[in-house]
């Protein structure tokens, strides 16, 4: 293989690890970028658009776990979890926030190359349409989901934890209608599919943060009877 090779981010604390999985994916013709903290793996993955990221769990300024759903709100780049934590709970955490494998350590470099290269396989035969833009502009609003930020014209607009995260779901969907229970369920959870009051409750005050006429949204449109739509300009 040429330099040319997949870029592969490794999050990462342990040096010794970092140096084992550079020679190792090295001198198989992948690329390397290192991070050991969250936040430089975050801003890594947002500049150098990594093709794999393997991703260890403790980190010291917080938990893969956490980076990791962070992460799938705006990219659908492969992760592999190394972590020394071998109990089930933990690989159906990782897997449910969006790890596409993981690997228990200690792990032979054979085996982690070999699942390496079924995650670069799924990822090239996706559904390429599926990915959804890191930064959404659109009409004078400004939807930064790497950074967590929202600006209106250029001024900062505050939202709630589940404002953002109705944001989130409506920017990963732009175009497409979203239902009253899809929204419930994706952001409140599946005992909630019936509460569509809740819907209408927070959609109205993240609509009076991000729309500039509230009565005459521009950006998240009602479907009359189905749902809200978020509208690209
Ligand atoms: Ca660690």
């Amino acid at each position: 293989m040429s330099e040319a090779g997949p870029l592969v981010l490794v999050v990462e604390d342990e040096p010794q690890m970092r140096r084992f999985l550079r020679a190792s994916l090295t001198s198989h013709g992948y690329r390397f970028a290192e991070a050991e903290t969250a936040a430089a793996a975050l801003a890594l993955a947002s500049s150098q658009h990594p093709d794999l990221i393997l991703m260890d769990l403790g980190l010291p300024d917080g938990d893969g776990i956490e980076l990791t759903r962070r992460l799938r709100e705006w990219t659908r780049v492969p992760i592999v979890v190394i972590s020394a934590r071998g109990r089930e709970d933990d690989k159906v955490t990782a897997l449910d926030a969006g790890a596409d494998d993981y690997l228990t350590k200690p792990f032979g470099v054979n085996e982690l190359l070999a699942r390496m290269r079924v995650a670069l396989r799924h990822a090239a035969t996706a559904a390429p349409d599926g990915a959804t833009k890191a930064v959404l502009e659109s009409g004078g609003l400004r939807v930064d989901l790497v950074r967590r930020e929202v600006t209106r014209d250029g001024a900062a607009v505050h939202l709630t934890p589940i404002e953002y995260k109705l944001l989130v779901l409506l920017a990963q969907n732009v175009g497409k209608v979203l239902t009253h229970r899809q929204i419930l369920k994706d952001v409140w959870g599946p005992s909630y599919a019936n509460q569509s009051h809740y819907v209408r409750v927070h959609m109205a005050e993240l609509r009076k943060k991000v729309e500039a006429d509230p009565a005459r949204p521009r950006h998240i449109v009602t479907e009359q009877g189905v749902g809200y739509r978020f509208r690209d300009e």
